[in-house]
C-alpha cells in the first residue's frame, strides 16, 4: 500500500469552534423565517384556495328549472377507469331522458375527471371539495341528494360529529 493510499480521518476532524459559524447560520435563518408571512394556517378553520380546476367530489349539476341536466346515457359510466359510476336511466314518453339512481363511489374515484370531460350534457363535474372524510364505507356512496350539495361534506362541516365521536 502506498503512502497516498492511507487516508488520515485525524486530519478531517473539524476544529473543536467550528460548530459556531454553522450555528450563526442556523439562527439567522431562523430570525429571518420568524419575521417573515407564515405559510402555515389554521386548518380546519382555515382553508386553502385551490385552482378552480381541482378534481374534488362530484355535484351533478341542474338546469334553470331545478331539473338534474343529465340525460343518462352513461358515458361517464363506460369512460370512468375505476367503474365507480353507476346509474338507472329512465326515458318518458316523450324521449325525454333522465336518471333515476346516480351514485358514484367516492372511495373507488380516483379523481381522473373523465366523467366532466366526456359528459355532452355539462351535466357532472368535479368541485373543490377535497377533504371528506367519514367513517362508514357507505358513507362514501354519493347518490343524487349528496352529489346535488357536495359542499355540506367539507371536513369543516362535519368537524362537529368527530369531536363528539373523539370526545374532544
Ligand atoms: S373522476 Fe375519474 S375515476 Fe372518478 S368517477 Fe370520474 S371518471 Fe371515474
Ligand atoms: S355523461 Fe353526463 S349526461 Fe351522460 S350519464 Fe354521465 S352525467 Fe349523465
Amino acid at each position: 500500500m502506498k503512502e497516498q493510499d492511507v487516508i488520515n480521518i485525524s486530519q478531517r476532524r473539524r476544529r473543536k469552534d467550528s460548530y459556531v459559524l454553522p450555528l450563526l447560520k442556523g439562527m439567522q435563518y431562523t430570525l429571518k423565517n420568524f419575521f417573515s408571512k407564515k405559510l402555515t394556517i389554521e386548518y380546519p378553520d382555515q382553508r386553502r384556495e385551490v385552482n378552480e380546476r381541482w378534481r374534488g367530489l362530484h355535484r351533478l349539476v341542474k338546469d334553470d328549472q331545478g331539473r338534474v341536466k343529465c340525460v343518462a346515457c352513461g358515458l361517464c359510466a363506460a369512460i370512468c377507469p375505476a367503474s365507480a359510476i353507476s346509474l338507472t336511466p329512465y326515458e318518458e314518453e316523450g324521449g325525454t331522458r333522465y336518471p333515476v339512481d346516480f351514485q358514484v363511489d367516492e372511495l373507488r374515484c380516483i379523481f381522473c375527471g373523465f366523467c366532466q370531460e366526456i359528459c355532452p350534457r355539462e351535466a357532472i363535474v368535479l368541485t373543490q371539495v377535497y377533504d371528506y372524510i367519514d367513517l362508514e364505507r357507505t358513507d362514501f356512496l354519493f347518490d343524487m341528494d349528496k352529489l346535488d350539495r357536495p359542499e355540506q361534506f367539507w371536513f369543516q362541516e362535519k368537524k362537529g360529529r368527530f369531536h363528539k365521536l373523539l370526545g374532544s
